[in-house]
């Protein structure tokens, strides 16, 4: 198919009046003028952003933990909560909310998203059985041997990635301590855990899975260092790099300053520090939140190429503290943007609040701009669309011949009423818009939103809200 811009932003900047090519999922050329026959974009055309960190169940509880106890809350006492909740979801609930999730973040501009994908067995702990794995609610046995389907529930992940249309990255998560030094799970965790050898064997299995669904790639996701121990780690980067040189590895570091004492305890070091003396980064690792680093740690993981993975909105949430992206972005480093616990499901919300949190401490103004890049609205774009695509290995992130047609059209019928000339357009949208922008989504060149509307949105959001209150209701 071919579609018109007036606008469109290109990986080298903004061009007028262009018509692109999109061949199989790919842009196979842009041209100027408008080509005859081609669709005419409603409006301004920039890239889909890629969402690097997401775990799907944590939608179904966003807005039920938000109730204060004397200022005794945090981010230890939101994860009972959260665990309370997820001992209850079935494979079948796990699709239906990864369903809506997806629907909601296509309309908001998120055309791709990683999965830390940890939530594994059955409500009882146990593995699901291949017999039982049909979309109905699989009956535990335990101890099942070979007849253990331990995809079921990343199958269940796929399905909504298909159904809804979005591009897929799935991290199967390691999971298999309660804490640093081995500590036992404990009960709430039940549902994570896996051998390194049963682990392993999981993600071969995603691999196989990935291949029957289009626009979707496997990683892994080591959980973090108090969840997974130096020589499981060591096992699960070597195996997943034995299926896909590339692979994308992703962890949650340095997230809560209660975890660097532990760590600083335990390993004599800091979370990132250990990382970096222990294991070989690359570009293909992803480094979640990675909040409280000092400078040599924010030092190693550019000189690594590593990726900062940053979720603004779900880190303010948590009361985790404030990445230090100033410093991270002056000296070249790559960021990507997640909605993690899905407090918002919106990229124009995490890229605002990125940059507040550093207006708010350093008591100054656009400041995540670049010598490039005056705009700070598209330099944030820009960059984490692209260390998105980083961070997942896919072909995405930018719009330029032989790129995945993952693009977003903006509704001119919004963005007039704003600063609107092509280097204010998207600080406006990130900064001054009230009223979501993105009009119609196209994913691996198909639409997937229309004039904001997806196809299946109501049956999605109807399984969902049932859902809802039979959780609130146990
Ligand atoms: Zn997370």
């Amino acid at each position: 198919m071919k579609l018109y811009a007036e606008n469109i932003l290109l990986k080298d900047g903004w061009a007028a009046k262009q018509t692109i090519t999109i061949e199989q999922g790919v842009i196979t050329a842009i041209e100027a003028g408008m080509i005859a026959g081609a669709e005419i974009a409603k409006g301004a055309v920039i890239p889909g952003m890629v969402n690097c960190h997401s775990h799907a169940f944590q939608r179904a509880f966003a807005g039920f933990s938000e109730q204060g106890s004397e200022g005794q809350d945090s981010f230890w006492t939101w994860r009972k909560i959260m665990y309370q909740f997820l001992a209850q979801l079935t494979d079948v609930d796990a699709k239906n909310i990864a369903k809506q999730l997806y629907i909601e973040m296509l309309k908001m501009g998120y055309t791709r998203v990683a999965e830390f994908h940890y939530l594994h067995h059955d409500i009882d702990g146990s593995t699901y059985d291949s017999n039982t794995s049909d979309g109905s609610t699989s009956k535990a046995i335990s101890s099942k041997g070979s007849s253990a389907n331990l995809a079921t529930m990343a199958q269940a992940i796929f399905t909504a990635a298909k159904e809804s249309g979005i591009g897929l990255t799935l991290l199967p998560v390691l999971y298999q301590h309660g804490g640093f030094g081995e500590k036992a799970p404990n009960d709430g965790q039940k549902r994570f855990i896996n051998s390194t050898k049963q682990f392993n064997q999981l993600v071969s299995d995603c691999f196989a899975l990935s291949e029957q669904y289009s626009n979707t790639n496997v990683g892994i996701a080591p959980h973090s260092l108090r969840a997974v121990d130096k020589a499981s780690l060591i096992s699960a980067v070597a195996h997943v790099r034995s299926l896909d040189k590339q692979a994308p590895i992703h962890i949650h570091i340095s997230e809560q300053q209660k975890e660097v004492d532990d760590c600083l305890q335990h390993y004599g070091k800091r979370p990132v520090q250990w990382l970096l003396d222990n294991i070989e980064l690359d570009k293909f690792w992803c480094l979640i939140h990675a909040t409280h680093i000092d400078e040599a740690e924010r030092k190693g993981i550019i000189a690594k190429q590593a990726i900062a993975g940053i979720c603004p909105t779900t880190e303010a949430n948590l009361g985790d503290g404030i990445f230090p992206t100033t410093e991270f972005l002056a000296e070249q480093g790559t960021i990507a943007i997640g909605s993690d616990s899905h407090i918002s499901v919106n990229p124009i919300e995490e890229l605002r609040w990125l940059e507040y949190a550093q207006r708010l401490i350093k008591q100054q103004r656009a400041i995540l701009a670049s010598d490039e890049q005056a705009s700070v609205g598209q330099n944030l774009w820009q960059q984490a669309a692209q260390g998105g695509a980083q961070s997942t290995n896919s072909n995405t992130g930018c719009l330029a011949v032989g790129k995945q047609a993952d693009l977003l059209v903006l509704d001119s019928d919004k963005t007039k009423l704003f600063a609107n000339a092509n280097q204010h357009l998207l600080d406006s949208m990130i900064f001054a818009s009230q009223q979501n922008p993105v009009t119609d989504v196209m994913v691996n060149g198909v639409w997937q939103i229309r004039a904001q509307q997806h196809a299946e949105q109501e049956q999605a959001s109807d399984n969902f809200a049932k859902l809802l209150v039979r959780l609130s209701a146990s």
